[in-house]
């Protein structure tokens, strides 16, 4: 692990659409605090899902950033490029017995889900995001029959074993948060209810939790400052810190930007990218001023 005496942020940015006032937020706010706190500020492009990320919305990360008036430290680090560090991380948990092999299909968990709740006529557990709880399916398959088949070549993701989990670490979980004032508070973290989430994806060989939390590690993040909206991840990713014996960042969870229905801004819901706000004659200073950071101070000489 990288150790650094000074504070070290980073804005982490997945490159699957243009950046919106939500992200100019994150980012500006992280600038700020690593400024304030005489800190180093990173940028990170999470772009495992090869799918759905492109190199034109990279290049848009960069060219909106660069609007705005930031900078950061380069070489910029993208997850991509980088697999093969995830791998002890995770044949760490696999060593340990924390993870299990799932073959299950989206379909095939929702089916199972809708075939309990029509048997117990009760709701099955969701987790943080609105998925439901795994329901165990391949948690345990007798007789080996998880080996014949990653042998046969089946695709498969890898579980935590929250029993497992629950029996060698049983916590508590905690986490400090800090606020924009500089207090900070111990709070406790329930990973629990995320059940067995996914840790290594069928299609990439991690999972935006595992990597996240890795990559905070390598790369000596100090303060963890990201939306709302991922404040539930964090007691995923103070498990996992635990787990892999890293160590737990301070982590503060920013209001998010609202559009004027009063929805999160999300790019999938088309929300007017920088870019668009930028071609409507828009300025990088009005953009600061709106989100209540003021125009950058040119270099004194
Ligand atoms: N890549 C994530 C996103 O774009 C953010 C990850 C993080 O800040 O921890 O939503």
């Amino acid at each position: 692990m990288t150790k650094s005496t000074k504070p070290v942020f980073r804005f982490a940015p997945s490159p699957n659409g243009r950046l919106h006032l939500g992200h100019a937020y994150s980012a500006l706010l992280n600038d700020a605090l690593a400024r304030r706190l005489g800190g180093r500020f990173l940028l990170r492009i999470e772009d495992i899902d090869i799918a759905r990320c492109r190199p034109e919305y990279e290049a848009g990360i960069v060219e909106d950033l660069t609007w705005l008036g930031l900078s950061w430290e380069e070489p910029v680090r993208r997850q991509s490029e980088h697999f093969a560090d995830y791998r002890p991380a995770f044949q760490r948990l696999k060593g340990r017995g924390l993870v299990y092999p799932c073959f299950c299909s989206r379909k095939r968990i929702a089916e199972r889900v809708e075939a309990i709740e029509a048997q117990s006529g009760e709701a099955w557990p969701r987790d943080p995001d609105g998925a439901p709880l795994y329901p165990g399916i391949c948690k345990g398959l007798p007789g080996g029959g998880a080996e014949g088949r990653i042998r046969a070549g089946d695709a498969h993701a890898w579980r935590i074993d929250s029993d497992e989990v629950r029996r060698l670490h049983p916590g508590p979980y905690a986490f400090t948060r800090f606020s924009l004032t500089g207090d900070e508070e111990v709070v406790a973290a329930d990973p629990r209810r995320w059940g067995d989430a996914v840790i290594v994806r069928k299609d990439v060989p991690t999972s935006y939790h595992l990597s996240v939390v890795v990559d905070d590690a390598l790369q000596g993040v100090t303060h963890v400052v990201r939306g709302q909206d991922l404040e539930a991840a964090t007691d995923l990713h103070v498990l996992l810190q635990v787990l892999l014996g890293l160590d737990t960042p301070l982590y503060h969870h920013h209001g998010l930007i609202l559009d004027p229905g009063g929805d999160k801004l999300a790019k999938s819901r088309r929300s007017e990218a920088l870019c668009a706000l930028r071609t409507r004659g828009v300025t990088a200073a009005e953009v600061r001023r709106r989100l209540g950071f003021y125009p950058q101070p040119t270099p004194s000489t």
